[in-house]
């Protein structure tokens, strides 16, 4: 079994999942990468992480809507660094309506991936971290997790019940040193962001300027995006022995958004 700890981000082939992968491979931990995309483009960016930070990077392309995929991805990841020390479970999607419109299967989707996802890869990942008595589980949430937007049941409804998730696995975890975390952005100009724009232009009536200026950075008192890398050194620092007393929390890091 290699000394170097071993880390397993779900849906990192873009975005928060992507920059979360790229801090914890160059702080030397081997990565599993997780998501979907173009082959050969996932593929690029497994082999630049790989030589940019000098450990082993495998991508595993298991789609996250079922949970036997979800415990697959776990058993995989352990099976080929032989420990799993460090889950995080990013990958999400949105869809913005006003709830009598909001199509049932995108509600599904919405609570497959962002939330019942969670639940798999822990279940799957829980009894080796209690066994070798280290586990680092981030759960990346949202400011949703904490208040509410209109058009956004699903994802609203889905990122407050993972706050909930991650307080009963930090108790659960808790004399095994698993520790169970959440961070909760507020607006990451990602893909996932640029996505609901046209959906929020539609909803509201607005154009693309009003729904960044007027929607999605109006709660956010900074007027800034935050940055990918501001979220990916937050999810490094708990993997740090400075937090190996945070255990179920949900830390915010959303320019103030939630303190209002
Ligand atoms: P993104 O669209 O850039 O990345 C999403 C990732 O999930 C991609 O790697 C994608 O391939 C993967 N994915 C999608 N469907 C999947 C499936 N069925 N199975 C496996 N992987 C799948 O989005 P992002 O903004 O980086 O979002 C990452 C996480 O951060 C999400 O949970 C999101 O809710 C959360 N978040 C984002 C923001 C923001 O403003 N961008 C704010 C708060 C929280």
């Amino acid at each position: 079994m290699s000394d170097s700890k071993a880390a397993l981000v779900t849906g990192s082939t873009s975005g928060i999942g992507l920059g979360i992968a790229t801090a914890l491979a160059k702080a030397g931990m081997n990565v599993t990468l997780n998501g979907l995309g173009d082959a050969a483009e996932i593929e690029k960016t497994r082999a630049a992480l790989e030589r940019e930070a000098g450990v082993t990077v495998r991508y595993d392309g298991a789609n996250l809507m079922q949970a036997e995929a979800c415990a697959g991805l776990v058993e995989a990841a352990v099976g080929a660094f032989g420990r799993l020390d460090v889950l995080v479970n990013n990958a999400g999607i949105q869809f913005v309506s006003p709830i009598e419109d909001f199509p049932v299967e995108k509600y599904n989707a919405i609570i497959a991936l962002n939330l019942s996802s969670a639940f798999h890869t822990i279940s799957a990942a829980m009894r080796g971290m209690k066994e070798r008595k280290y586990g680092r589980i981030i759960n990346i949430a949202s400011a949703h997790g904490h208040v509410a937007s209109p058009f956004k049941s699903a994802y609203v409804a889905a990122k407050h019940g993972i706050i909930g998730l991650t307080k009963t696995v930090a108790l659960e975890g808790a004399t095994f040193n698993v520790r169970c975390n959440a961070i909760s952005p507020g607006y990451v100009l990602t893909s996932l962001v640029e996505g609901q724009i046209p959906d929020t232009m539609k909803a509201r009536g607005m154009t693309r300027e009003q729904v960044i200026n007027d929607v999605l950075l109006a709660a956010q008192p900074t007027k800034e995006f935050v940055k990918v890398e501001q979220v990916a050194g937050l999810a490094l620092f708990l993997t740090t022995p400075a937090a190996d007393e945070i255990n179920g929390a949900a830390l915010n890091i959303d320019g103030g958004w939630t303190a209002q």
